[in-house]
């Protein structure tokens, strides 16, 4: 058997379709929905992921700008910097790039951020919006995991559904999510026994815990759908046989580039599963076109219009 590759990158381009509608539709009203993000430092992984929401921006016709403190700004200051593009109406979405250097206070400045310009969903309001199930602002990784599920077709109401990984911006509030929609969830982390027994069991297992193919095949039920969130590269000898020995079009990409991706589930598992999100080009995808969907959201929340995905 070979699992059903769930693509997220058609998924990513479907959600990108209909929020490019929306900011046609909110165009019409005279309204450009406004993203700012804020990169402290020249931290590269950072750069790249700014660089790319800033394009995805650019593509849709929203407005983006993007603040760069230099690494040693202090957390007031930093503060200082949040509280200036509240104030900014034309500012609908606020995103801090994290990882935040390590001596400033990241919680104080996520708590900063207006709770209706938190395109990342990470302020206490919008996480407790999310957890009594009133209408806020949601994580994008864990809102892209679940527009996988429902693009696809994948039933969530009354499955066993596993979480590995209890982190703020992906397990918690992706365990949540899967709750509201009425899913039997449970969340396993590193201190968890039994851990493979638990994953057994899941109807739908999601894996965040970014250990590169941790998730082996002994550990998904026959036929479950599997949502691999970790996004790990691989650039040894070793590691590569390990995981993709035998696959030419990735040996190919390997020795051209030095390095490759691996999520958190083992190629292997597709000879099990029922339903698979590759990587690259699964869960990925979608972060940020959650992203640009939560900002025409917050645009259309903050001005009274409807708008956003369907
Ligand atoms: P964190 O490091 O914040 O959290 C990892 C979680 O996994 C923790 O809860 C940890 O448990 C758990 N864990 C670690 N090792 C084990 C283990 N051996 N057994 C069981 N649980 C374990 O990671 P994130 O949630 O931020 O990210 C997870 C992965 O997702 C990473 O690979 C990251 O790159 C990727 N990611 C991908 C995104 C995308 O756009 N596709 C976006 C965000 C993240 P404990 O709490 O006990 O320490």
């Amino acid at each position: 058997m070979s699992a059903r590759l769930l693509d997220g990158t058609r998924i990513a381009e479907e959600i990108r379709a209909e929020v490019a509608e929306s900011v046609k539709a909110l165009a019409a009203r005279g309204i450009r929905p406004g993203l700012a993000a804020v990169l402290v430092g020249h931290n590269p992984a950072s750069e790249v992921y700014v660089r790319n929401k800033v394009r995805a921006c650019e593509q849709l016709g929203l407005y983006s700008e993007t603040i760069t403190p230099a690494e040693m700004v202090s957390t007031a200051d930093l503060l200082t910097v949040v509280q200036a593009l509240n104030q900014r109406d034309e500012i609908d979405g606020i995103l801090v790039q994290l990882p935040l250097p390590k001596p400033i206070d990241a919680k104080k400045v996520l708590l900063a951020v207006d709770p209706a310009k938190d395109v990342d969903g990470f302020h206490p309001l919008n996480v407790g919006y999310l957890a009594t199930m009133r209408p806020g602002l949601v994580p994008c990784t864990p809102a892209g995991c679940m527009e996988i599920l429902r693009r696809s077709g994948i039933p969530v109401e009354g499955r066993e559904a596993v979480v590995l990984g209890r982190s703020d911006i992906v397990g918690k509030p992706l365990a949540m999510l899967l709750t509201n929609a009425n899913a039997t969830v449970t969340i396993c982390h590193s201190r968890t026994r039994n851990l493979d027994e638990v994953c057994r069991r899941a109807e739908i297992l999601v894996a965040a815990i970014g250990k590169p193919g941790m998730v082996a095949p002994e550990m998904v039920r026959p036929g479950a759908t599997v949502i691999d969130v970790g996004i790990n590269r691989v650039s040894d000898r070793a590691s590569f046989d390990r995981f993709f020995a035998g696959d030419a079009k990735r040996e190919r990409q390997f020795l051209e580039k030095g390095s490759t991706l691996v999520g958190d589930v083992h190629p292997k598992v597709f000879e099990v599963a029922g339903a698979v999100t590759p990587v690259p080009g699964g869960v990925g995808p979608l972060t940020i076109a959650m992203l640009m969907a939560n900002t025409v959201k917050a645009a259309s929340m903050r001005r009274g219009a409807a708008g956003g995905v369907k």
